[in-house]
């Protein structure tokens, strides 16, 4: 199949779009957390930001190993979220929408992708479809803590550890202020139980 006249040719630029602004709407959830003080929630969305930006860059270099004039310009028509950065509802939709790509969207682009018989786009797809359901699952977990004001208790004790200066305490509430740096709170690391 000719590469430039392929549904999959499409999708890796509508993808590229897609991850590129999704990795812009983490940085500007990241800084929304810092404002709320919720700095550790912030280092976790700039993680998630980083890993859009390698599949970007994983899906720019495929296109360009497969596209035949480097200057071609691919038009594509696709919608975006756009939201209010509000701190718990970013991270529920955004969960949704790591979900949505990680369940649908790259698995239906991986699928064309093989019948094209373009399989180096298609492990691509797939592999970036595991990493958003793995995200999704922070984003929910995140969210769902937030909400219910868990996110620095703990049922049983807990090692917590300061972000900024790695002092460490077993108990089950983490600390308002660091007893070491006096950081607050939002500076305390939050470990990730999936379940
Ligand atoms: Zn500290």
């Amino acid at each position: 199949m000719d590469f430039n006249q392929s549904k999959t040719k499409e999708y890796l630029a509508r993808a590229f779009a897609g991850i590129c602004q999704d990795g812009a709407r983490y940085q500007f959830i990241s800084k929304t957390a810092v404002s709320e003080g919720f700095n550790a929630i912030s280092d976790k969305l700039k993680t998630i930001a980083k890993h859009k930006m390698a599949h970007a860059s994983v899906l720019y270099q495929l296109m360009l190993d497969n596209i035949e004039e480097e200057k071609d310009n691919i038009n594509i028509e696709a919608g975006y979220p756009f939201e209010q950065q509000i701190l718990d509802t970013s991270l529920l939709i955004s969960s949704e929408i790591e979900e949505n790509e990680g369940k649908n969207i790259f698995p239906h682009f991986a699928k064309i992708a093989h019948d094209e018989g373009f399989f180096a786009v298609e492990e691509a797809f797939l592999n970036i479809s595991k990493v958003n359901l793995a995200d999704a699952k922070i984003l929910k977990f995140l969210a769902d803590e937030f909400d219910n004001e868990k996110l620095y208790k703990s049922e049983k004790s807990f090692d917590w550890v300061c972000s900024n200066c790695g002092y460490s305490e077993s108990r089950k509430t983490a600390w308002q202020n660091c007893p070491l740096c006096s950081y607050p709170q939002g500076y305390v690391e939050i470990s990730i139980n999936e379940e």
